[in-house]
């Protein structure tokens, strides 16, 4: 199990958000949490992270209890998120993007190596490698995301909604690209409104309504059930 979360509560301010999560990410899998607007997904995400300090229960990575540790230092460790509303710098280039998300690295030669891993998981950004990051169309800001969280080589890589506003051939790109990703030995924990790709593309997923896990299963299982068609899939 690489990452392990046990029963934790998060608040803003007096706003519980969080209702006592407990799930779990194997190394090797991509998962999916799915749900409505304002269910918690990114909320996980943020706890899984230290954007947001839990107030209740453990996260373990590894086997170690790291709810306590510094956002920085879970990077370190291996817990990369690619930014939310893709958060690309954007007066840097493609390439200085890319080469910031390796900032914790120093291992150079293998920086370079994964520098063109990246760009030949996303050909359009060699391509652009030379223009800024903020004259990029939104796709390729998202495929600049994914890239810059990969160049600091996670263990786990955390992507809150790689499909939010994107075209439909976009998207279906980027479902393909987190699959090879993952294929390449990357875990992924993923967080989607998108639930019809998700849940095709995922080895397993969970439901979550208003801080809480109602279900999980299966990408296929989910797929195929009544009640999550009826919710998240668009078909009764
Ligand atoms: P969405 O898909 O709309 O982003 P979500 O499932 O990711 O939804 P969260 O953003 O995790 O949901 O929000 C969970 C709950 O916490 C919501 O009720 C939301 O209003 C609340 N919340 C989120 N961020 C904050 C914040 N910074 N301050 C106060 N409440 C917040």
């Amino acid at each position: 199990m690489l990452l392990e979360i046990d029963d934790i509560t998060l608040h803003y301010g007096r706003i519980q958000a969080l209702h006592g999560i407990s799930l779990h990410v194997n190394e090797g899998e991509v998962v999916a949490l799915i749900g409505a607007n304002g269910a918690g997904k990114s909320t996980i995400m943020r706890a899984i992270s230290g954007l947001r300090a839990v107030s209740r229960g453990a996260i373990r990575f590894n086997g170690e209890d790291i709810s306590k540790v510094r956002a920085d230092l879970r990077v370190a460790r291996g817990i990369c998120q690619a930014p939310e509303g893709r958060g690309v710098f954007p007066g840097m280039t493609v390439q200085e993007n890319l080469e910031m998300g390796a900032y914790i690295r120093r291992d150079h030669a293998e920086i370079a190596k994964d520098m063109e891993r990246v760009f030949g998981l996303f050909p359009r950004l060699l391509e652009r490698r030379k223009q800024a990051g903020g004259t990029l169309s939104g796709g390729e800001q998202q495929m600049l995301a994914v890239g810059r969280a990969l160049m600091a080589r996670p263990k786990l890589l955390l992507l809150d909604e790689p499909s939010m506003g994107l075209a439909p051939m976009i998207i279906q790109q980027i479902f393909t690209i987190i699959t090879e990703i993952n294929q390449q030995g990357t875990t992924v924990l993923l967080v989607e409104q998108n639930a019809q790709q998700a849940l095709s593309r995922a080895h397993r997923a969970y439901v979550l309504e208003t801080g809480n896990i109602v279900k999980e299963g299966t990408g296929a299982d989910l797929l195929h059930d009544p009640a999550v068609k009826a919710a998240y899939l668009g078909v009764a």
